[in-house]
Order: C-alpha cells, then structure tokens, then sequence
C-alpha cells in the first residue's frame, strides 16, 4: 500500500478499519450520538458512528434530524472537539500526602491512557485545530508533558466533509472540507450509483503499513472524480473574509461596536469552552478536612470570566466589551503574531453553542465596518 493511493471499503466493512486500529494497539476514539448530540467517545465497532443523522445548526441552535439514508459521516460535529482528549477539561498537576509522622509524599500528574489513541473521524477544522493546538502545546520552548502524554503516538483518521454543518466555514478559513495533510489514514465516504462505500487513503508510513494487511481493492477513476464532484458541491452559507482581517479588527480596538456587542453577550464562555483551539487554564488547590492530602488541578478557563484576567488585586478586563475584544481580537489578529496562523479554523461551534448566536462571521464582517476611531 502506498502513501496517497486510496482503497475501496464498502460501507458494510467499515468496521475492519476500527478494528486494524484495534488490533494495532490503539485506544479508538470517533463520533457517537449520546442524549441527541454528537460526542467523542470510545468506539469498540463502527456500527457506534452516528449513521444517518444529520446535524441541524445555526446560531444558538443544534439539532439531529433523520436523513433517512445509511451515511455515517452527514452529521458534523457537535459541542464536543478532540481537544477534551488531548487538553483535558481538567487534570491533576499533582497530589502531596502526609502520613502519621509528617513525612510528605508528592505524586504527579495523572497518567495518560496507557494506549496511544487513534482519532476515528476527524473533519478538516478539527484537524487544523490540533495543529493550533501543537503550535500551544507540543512545540513551545517548554512542552507541555500532560499535552504531550496524550499527542504523542496519536494515530488519525481524517474525513471529508460532504455536509457541512449550518453555521460551519471552513472553506474560508483553508482547513476544509477536504483535507490533504496532517492524518495517517483519510476516508471519504460516497454513495451513489456505485454503491455506498468509503475511499480510505494512507498519509503516512504508518498508515500504509497497517492497511497493507487489509487487501483492499484500488479506488478507481470514478471513485476519484466523485471523491472531487463531492468536496467541490459541499458549499458553506458562511464566509469569512480574512484578507487584511487582522490588521483592520486591531485598528479597531477602540471601537464602540464592542460595546454594542456586549450588550448581547451573556458571559457565559460557552463560545470559548466549545472552541477547538482555545487553550487558556486556571490552576486550583484543594486540600482535604483532616489536612493530609492536598492536590492541585489544572482546568479550562475563559477570557469571558472576571477571574481570567484578575491580577496584582484588581480584574483588568472588568467590562463586557473589553472580554469580548480580548477574545475576538485573540482569535482573528494576534494569534497571528503568537503562532503565525488564524487562532480560529471555521468550525462555527462558537456560533452554534452560543445562547444568543453571536457569530463570529457576523461581529468580525460588521467590526470591520466601522470606521477607525
Ligand atoms: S472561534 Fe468559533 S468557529 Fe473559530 S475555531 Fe473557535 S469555535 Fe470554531
Ligand atoms: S457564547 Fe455568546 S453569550 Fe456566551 S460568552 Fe460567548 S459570545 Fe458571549
């Protein structure tokens, strides 16, 4: 098997791909419906991946409809992102305990899963997400271990779009739908006159090897140009325009429109806890009634609390408008200056989970508007 050939599965045998990564010794992650959301969770056996459904989004609005077909990638994400796997929601740094005689015994963080994770189902925002995410974690001058306990070995399984999601964007941001780097296997799934079935192509060394095992049938000519007929007609009802973006939101920063903005915002970080790339933590201490175990944890944390930007006695971004600017301006503008990349990847989950359906699109569009104070 080479890498960047694609092979045939029929959809009936998806499931011979989640067990390979079985067998391989991965720990397989993907897609699942769980109280009518899509979610990230263990998958034992295809058949778990949320087959003919279909996500309803817009701003502050999600639902799962019926598409009354047997596919198993129309339904897009939901709040949930592979963040949470790799960049936990919290973690213990570490534990100190005292026993009778005063001595103190310090542990450290929690240990990872011991299998190295396979990512089954990854859409092109997502994995753009996780290179945001290396830029924050994995290749900074000091590493972070709890990131790259859980990075390290990671295997993944991209897909193709052909659905995109009501408020997703990713055309417009470069990261989707399709996806051409950045995954050991990539799957796109087509159905129709030739059958419901999936193209799995191999991006790495890796991937060839472990699907050299599998025997698959080569993708055929009609299969590749279906393949692109189907990313070419998978087109978003939302753009956002990021030509000189940065500079024009940054001679903004002044502006008043921020003001009308917060008079929507509820605060609530909802935006900034379904991100995909917002990294941003606080650090808690706790100790025990009896005095002999203390711990300290490391959790997700907001630009939208008052707590996130409390220092030397006082909070520095007390308003509305100063946290949604800081937020707005981090993702669009000085993550660039950070990270040489968009801090954002058009995934519009901030949009969809945000109470009020502000829409980044709409805010940066209307931001970029105004004239420069
Ligand atoms: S800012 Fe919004 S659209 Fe952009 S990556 Fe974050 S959640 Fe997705
Ligand atoms: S989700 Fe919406 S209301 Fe909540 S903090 Fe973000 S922008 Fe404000």
């Amino acid at each position: 098997m080479d890498v960047g050939a694609a092979y045939r599965v029929p959809a009936t045998e998806l499931n011979v791909l989640v067990a390979a990564l079985d067998d391989a010794g991965y720990a397989v992650w993907g897609p699942t419906i769980r109280n009518e959301a899509v979610v990230v969770d263990r998958l034992d056996d295809a058949a778990n991946l949320p087959h003919g459904r279909r996500t309803v989004q817009a701003g502050g609005r999600y639902r799962l409809d019926a598409t009354g077909d047997a596919r198993v990638f129309a339904c897009v994400h939901g709040a949930d992102s592979w963040k949470r796997l790799l960049h936990p929601p919290k973690v213990r740094l570490w534990r100190c305990t005292r026993d009778a005689d005063g001595a103190l015994d310090f542990a450290g963080d929690e240990p990872a899963e011991p299998r190295p994770m396979a990512f089954f189902g990854v859409r092109g925002c997502d994995l753009a997400a996780i290179r945001r995410l290396d830029d924050v974690f994995d290749r900074a001058a000091a590493p972070d271990p709890v990131y790259e306990a859980r990075r390290n070995g990671l295997f993944v399984v991209a897909v193709e779009c052909a659905e995109p999601g009501g408020t997703c964007f990713c055309a417009s941001m470069g990261t989707g739908p399709q996806v051409e780097r950045g995954f050991d296997w990539r799957l796109t799934e087509l159905d129709d006159a030739d059958g419901h079935r999936f193209l799995v192509g191999a991006g790495s060394a890796l991937g060839a090897e472990l699907l050299a095992p599998l025997a698959l049938a080569p993708a055929t000519a009609a299969d590749e140009t279906a393949r692109r007929r189907q990313g070419e007609g998978a087109v978003m009802g939302r753009a956002l325009d990021t030509a000189g973006l940065g500079e024009a939101l940054v001679a903004r920063r002044e502006s008043g429109y921020f003001e009308q903005v917060a008079e929507r915002c509820l605060g609530c970080t909802n935006c900034t806890m379904v991100c995909p790339t917002c990294f941003c933590t606080t650090v808690e201490d706790t100790s025990d009634l009896a005095g002999t175990t203390a711990e300290q944890h490391r959790l997700w944390d907001s630009c939208f609390t008052l707590g996130f930007s409390y220092v030397n006695g006082g909070t520095v971004r007390e308003g509305g408008p100063a946290r949604y600017r800081q937020w707005l301006l981090h993702k669009l503008a000085t993550w660039w200056d950070q990270f040489d990349a968009c801090g954002c990847v058009g995934c519009g989950r901030c949009i969809t989970w945000c109470p009020v359906g502000i829409d980044i699109t709409a805010e940066a569009a209307a931001l970029r508007a105004e004239p420069v104070p």
